[in-house]
Parts: C-alpha cells; sequence; structure tokens
C-alpha cells in the first residue's frame, strides 16, 4: 500500500465513522446503548435502508429527505461525515503510512472522541462521561503501547513504555487539575460554578493523548478562541429567538401556539418573554395588553434534575409588539411570578447564552493534535519575537 493510496483509505474509513459518531452524538446523551440495532427514522420510524445509509452520497442522493415519509434530514449528518472524512485525510498527512500509522490511529482515535463532544456539547451543554471517562484510559493504554506519542518524555528512563505511561499520566493531571484550580478559583471570585466538571474530565482525557506540555497549549487555544468566539456567539444568540414551543392569550382572545420564543433576564431590569405568533392573533392590540403565556422549557436547556421538560405559565402585559420574521413578536413582561417559575426561566435565559467551552477545548485539542509544531513554533517563538520587537 503506498502512502497516497492510504491517504484515500482514510478518508473512506473517516466518512464511514463519521456515520457512527452521528448515531453516538444521537444516543450517548440519551442514555442509550450506540450497539443497540440499526438507525431508523426519528420522524416516521422506518429502517434505515443500507444503500440510504452511506456517508454523504446517501443524503445527496435522497435530496435532504428520508425516503418512507419526506421528513428533512438535518445537513447536520453529511456535515459530521465530511468533517471526519476530513480529519482522518489530515492525521494520515501528517504521519504518513507505514511508520506514522500507529500515532495516526491514536490521534484518529482522539479526534473521532473530540467530534462526539463537540457535538454534544453544543446541543446539551454537556460533555457525556461515557466519552471522556474511557477516553482517559484509551489515551493511557495508547501511550503505553505507541512510543511515539510521547517521544521526548523523560529521557532518563530506560524502560520507554513506562516513560510513555508516566507521560500519558502527567497530561491527565496536568489537563484536569489546571481546570479544577480555574473553577476553584471562579467559585471564589464569583461565588458560583463557572466551569462543568464536563470541562475538567474532557481535559484530562486530551491530556492523556498529548502530554502536559501540549495540555497547557490547547488551553491557551481554547482559551483564546473562547473569548474571541465566544463573545460573539453569546450576542447572536442573546438576540436570536429559541424552538421554545407553547401558546399565547392576548386580551381574552382564544390562545395561538407558538413555536420560536426568547426568554430575557437582564441584570438589572425584569424578565421579559417574547413569543412569534401570526400577524392576526396580534392584531390590533399593542402596549398594555393583557397576554397569558405558557411555555415549555426543554429539560436538558434548564438542567432539570430528572431531564424532563418544565412547563411555566405566566401571566402580564404586553411590553412590545414589532413586526418580525413574517409574523408578530410580542413581548410579555410577566407579573406575578412565582420563585420557582422565574428560576426556571432565568436558568433557560442563561442557558441559551453560555458558551459551550468544551466546544472550544476540543477545538484546541484537534488544533494541537494536527498543527502542533507550528502552533508551539507560533506561540513559542514567533509572538514573543513579535512582542519583544526582535
Ligand atoms: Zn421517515
Amino acid at each position: 500500500m503506498s502512502a497516497t493510496f492510504a491517504v484515500v483509505v482514510s478518508g473512506l474509513l473517516g466518512a464511514c465513522i463519521g456515520s457512527f459518531l452521528n448515531v453516538v452524538i444521537w444516543r450517548v446523551p440519551r442514555g442509550k446503548s450506540v450497539a443497540d440495532g440499526r438507525s431508523h427514522c426519528p420522524k416516521c420510524g422506518h429502517l434505515i435502508r443500507w444503500h440510504d445509509n452511506l456517508p454523504v452520497l446517501s443524503w445527496l442522493l435522497l435530496r435532504a429527505r428520508c425516503r418512507d415519509c419526506r421528513a428533512p434530514i438535518s445537513a447536520r449528518y453529511p456535515f459530521v461525515e465530511a468533517l471526519t472524512a476530513a480529519l482522518f485525510v489530515l492525521v494520515a498527512l501528517r504521519h504518513p503510512f507505514p511508520a506514522g500509522t500507529a500515532v495516526a490511529v491514536a490521534h484518529a482515535i482522539l479526534l473521532s472522541a473530540l467530534v462526539v463532544v463537540a457535538f454534544v456539547d453544543v446541543d446539551r451543554r454537556e460533555i457525556p462521561d461515557a466519552i471522556s471517562k474511557p477516553g482517559i484510559v484509551v489515551g493511557m493504554l495508547a501511550s503505553l503501547l505507541v512510543l511515539a506519542l510521547h517521544a521526548d518524555a523523560f529521557p532518563a528512563l530506560a524502560n520507554r513504555h513506562l516513560a510513555s505511561l508516566l507521560a500519558s499520566a502527567v497530561g491527565v493531571a496536568t489537563g484536569a487539575g489546571v481546570l479544577l484550580a480555574v473553577r476553584w478559583l471562579g467559585r471564589l471570585a464569583m461565588g458560583k460554578e463557572a466551569m462543568g466538571l464536563g470541562d475538567v474530565k474532557l481535559l484530562a482525557m486530551v491530556g492523556a493523548f498529548v502530554g502536559a506540555g501540549d495540555v497547557m497549549m490547547v488551553l491557551l487555544v481554547a482559551s483564546v478562541g473562547g473569548s474571541v468566539f465566544g463573545g460573539l456567539f453569546v450576542a447572536g444568540r442573546g438576540r436570536s429567538l429559541a424552538p421554545l414551543t407553547g401558546t399565547l392569550a392576548l386580551d381574552g382572545r382564544a390562545a395561538v401556539p407558538f413555536a420560536r420564543a426568547r426568554v430575557r433576564a437582564p441584570r438589572r431590569a425584569p424578565l421579559t418573554v417574547a413569543a412569534l405568533v401570526p400577524a392576526a392573533a396580534a392584531s390590533g392590540l399593542g402596549q398594555g395588553a393583557r397576554a397569558a403565556l405558557s411555555v415549555v422549557l426543554p429539560g436538558a436547556s434548564v438542567w432539570s434534575d430528572d431531564g424532563k421538560d418544565v412547563p411555566v405559565a405566566v401571566t402580564g402585559v404586553v411590553e412590545r409588539v414589532e413586526a418580525h420574521d413574517g409574523g408578530t413578536l410580542v413581548t410579555v413582561r410577566p407579573e406575578p411570578l412565582s420563585d420557582a417559575d422565574d428560576e426556571w426561566l432565568s436558568t433557560f435565559a442563561l442557558h441559551r447564552i453560555s458558551i459551550p467551552f468544551g466546544v472550544f477545548l476540543a477545538l484546541g485539542a484537534a488544533a494541537i493534535v494536527l498543527f502542533g509544531p507550528e502552533i508551539r513554533h507560533f506561540v513559542l517563538v514567533t509572538w514573543p519575537r513579535f512582542v519583544t520587537g526582535r
């Protein structure tokens, strides 16, 4: 097998693994087994035929619809498949066949785990233990077997397998330790939890594969990325409407259903709920109209204990009526609101604009795995020279 052929094989393999990762991303946060039978259409329940399950290709041939019920299939499925294929190709180019294959396989495993973590974190603001905990063990085992993962570790140690395993263990401790310290400082400074334990376990997993030095590089890249893009993300999310279902009744009229809404909980102003309804439902109404609103907050987006959805009913007055996206956006200021409902709505608003830091950790880790030498050179040589003007 030539090195070029190995790259092509890696791409095809990556697309197939990506198809499997789609299943993992959907099933793992729901506590379902990934080995549990074949995939069904989530809408109509039909078994997906093997020839409709080819990575990327089937989505294009089916024109993004289920063959049985014509329900749209999200573009995320082919995206994850294409992304995983691209990552596998980059890894194969970085570590050519045959000498680099052992490192390439270890890195491909880590990148696959990172793809799952990133998408689950975007969806549910949680990092699945089912990925990060076994990931730590796999990373340490890989280090024990593949010496090239930590080639320069502990040069004084004659037993290179032991040196590599030690480097991996120090990576785990550094990844977990540094984020535990950040978490502890955050609690001191803000009096609340700044970071979940999921992020701690994620960086520990990354450390098992890349070691202590690179785990700090990952944290650096993730923090810079998180501050820049996280800010933009929060600004965009705060304004956009969330997919929230419920009903809105105005001035004693019949309640109309809505599918998109926004909850805002500014620090010094009262909380508001805005729902997008058909223009006819709010015609002739303005500020001060009475409003009765019921809304279902998805369990995952309010961190409810049992994961169940939380229904909230509020009555109040209309604060604003504005044309929006072909309908009318009605902003309601609730009055009075029970402490519990206030808490649920505030939590939803907070969740909506909280930064999925795990995504940035995953991106940072992928960047170090793929472009480690270039990033290290930039951080340790180019940047200091630029700053000191030498
Ligand atoms: Zn279907």
